[in-house]
C-alpha cells in the first residue's frame, strides 16, 4: 500500500478534521473546570514545593499533560460540541488516563470495543464521526474508516505524525526500520504500519543482540523466534539488516533511543566502513520534548533528599513507566498509581510496581519528617496530582496524629 499517497488523498478529503472546529474558547472553559488546578498552581508559584507539618512535597518542574494530549482531549470535546447528535467513536483510549477517558464516555463517546485482541470496527456505522487518539492509528485502522464513509477526527499528535515521516523516509531508501519501543503499544503499532520492512526492539538488550547478528550472523529461526509478533511480514535478519534507519515511540527514555541509535551507528560503521555510513544508517531525532522535559525535571527532584516518590499515571502509559524507572534507577522508593484513590491509608497504598502486577505495600508513608517526589506522565491533569497530593496530606496528618 502506498501509505503517503494515501494518507496524502485523506487529508484533502472533506471527512477528515485535523484543525478543530472553531469551538476552542468554549472547550478552554470546560479544560479549565475539569483538568486545571488551584493548589498545583500554588505550588508551582512556591517554587514546585508545598511544606505542611512534617510533610514537604516536592513537584517536579514539568509534569503532567502535554501540549500533545491536551490538544487530543479539547479536540475531543470540541468534536462532541460541534457533532451533538451523532455517534462518535474512538479507535482506542483517548490517552491513558482512565478519568479522562470516563470523561469521554460521560460525554456519550464511544470506545470501539477490542475482541480476541481485535478491534471490532464493525460497530462503527456509516457516516459516524470517528476522533484519532493522540498516538495515532494505524493506516489500516484509517483505510476502514476512509471506506465507511466517516468523518475522521485526527487528534495524533504532530511528534508521531514526525516519526511517522521518518519510517516514510527510510521506506523510500529500502531502508528497515528499527522502531526503538513496545510492539504492542498502540502507538507503535501506527508507527509500523506506515513501514515496509520494520523491526521493534524493546531495550538495549535485544538492539545488541540484533548488532550482534549484523556483524557474526546466527541463527535466523532463532532471532524470528526471538523477535515473534516485532517485526514485518517476510523479514529476513539475513537480508533486511543491511540498512536501517532508526524511530521511537515518543516516549521511551530519551537516552535509551540515543543509545541505541549509537550502537547500530557503531556497528553499520564496523561493517562497512564510515564512508559508507549513511547508505546504510539513517537518524532524525524524533523524540518528542515532552517527553524529554519531564525526564530533566524528574531527574532534577533526585539533586536534593527524598524518602519517596509518588508517580500518577495511567498503568498503561509508556512514558509514566519510565518515570518510574528513573526512580528506581536513583535508588528512590517509588510507587506507580494512577489516582489518589490508590491511597488506601497511610499505612497501605496499591500500587504497580515495575513490570509486575498491581500489589498492595504496607508502610509506604513513613513515619516523622518526610519528604515525598511527585510527578505524573503526560497524560494525566493536574486534577489528579491535587486529588493525590491532598491525599497524601490528609494520610500524614493520620500518621502523625
Ligand atoms: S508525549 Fe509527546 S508525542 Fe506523546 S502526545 Fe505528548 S507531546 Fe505528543
Amino acid at each position: 500500500m502506498d501509505t503517503k499517497a494515501f494518507t496524502r488523498a485523506l487529508k484533502k478529503s472533506e471527512n477528515y478534521n485535523r484543525k478543530g472546529f472553531g469551538h476552542a474558547e468554549e472547550v478552554a472553559t470546560v479544560m479549565q473546570s475539569a483538568y486545571r488546578s488551584n493548589l498545583i498552581q500554588e505550588i508551582i508559584d512556591n517554587n514546585y514545593t508545598l511544606q505542611k507539618g512534617y510533610i514537604t512535597i516536592k513537584l517536579a518542574k514539568a509534569f503532567g499533560f502535554c501540549w500533545g494530549v491536551e490538544r487530543s482531549v479539547a479536540m475531543a470535546y470540541e468534536t462532541r460540541q460541534h457533532f451533538p447528535s451523532q455517534q462518535i467513536w474512538i479507535t482506542y483510549e483517548l490517552i491513558h488516563n482512565p478519568s479522562v477517558n470516563q470523561d469521554m464516555r460521560d460525554i456519550e463517546i464511544k470506545f470501539i470495543p477490542v475482541i480476541d485482541g481485535k478491534k471490532d470496527f464493525s460497530v462503527v456505522g456509516n457516516n459516524d464521526v470517528v476522533i484519532l487518539p493522540a498516538f495515532g492509528a494505524s493506516v489500516q485502522e484509517m483505510q476502514i474508516l476512509k471506506d465507511k464513509n466517516c468523518q475522521i477526527v485526527d487528534t495524533t499528535c504532530p511528534w508521531v505524525a514526525k516519526v511517522w515521516n521518518s519510517v516514510e523516509k527510510h521506506k523510500k531508501k529500502k531502508f528497515t526500520s528499527i522502531i526503538h519501543g513496545k510492539y504492542s503499544h498502540a502507538e507503535t503499532i501506527a508507527t509500523s504500519s506506515f513501514a515496509d520492512k520494520y523491526l521493534i526492539v524493546l531495550n538495549m538488550s535485544q538492539a545488541e543482540y540484533v548488532c550482534n547478528y549484523i556483524l557474526n550472523g546466527g541463527n535466523s529461526d532463532e532471532f524470528l523466534a526471538k523477535f515473534k509478533q516485532a517485526y514485518s511480514k517476510g523479514f529476513n535478519p539475513d537480508l533486511d539488516l543491511e540498512q536501517v534507519g532508526i524511530a521511537n515511540q515518543t516516549t521511551m527514555l530519551k537516552t535509551g533511543t540515543e543509545e541505541i541509535g549509537k550502537l547500530f551507528e557503531r556497528t553499520m560503521m564496523k561493517k562497512y566502513g564510515p564512508d559508507k555510513l549513511n547508505e546504510h544508517y539513517q537518524n532524525f531525532n524524533t523524540i518528542c520534548d515532552a517527553t524529554q522535559e519531564r525526564q530533566n525535571a524528574m531527574g532534577g527532584l533526585f539533586d536534593e533528599r527524598l524518602d519517596l516518590m509518588v508517580v500518577i499515571g495511567g498503568f498503561n502509559s509508556s512514558n509514566t513507566t519510565h518515570l518510574q524507572e528513573m526512580a528506581i534507577e536513583n535508588k528512590v522508593p517509588s510507587y506507580h498509581i494512577d489516582g489518589a484513590q490508590r491511597i488506601l491509608s497511610g499505612n497501605r497504598i496499591e500500587h504497580k510496581p515495575l513490570g509486575s502486577e498491581i500489589k498492595i505495600s504496607k508502610g509506604w508513608l513513613p513515619e516523622g519528617r518526610v519528604v515525598v517526589g511527585v510527578t505524573s506522565g503526560a497524560s494525566t491533569p493536574d486534577k489528579a496530582v491535587e486529588d493525590t497530593i491532598n491525599k497524601i496530606l490528609a494520610m500524614k496528618l493520620v500518621v502523625v496524629n
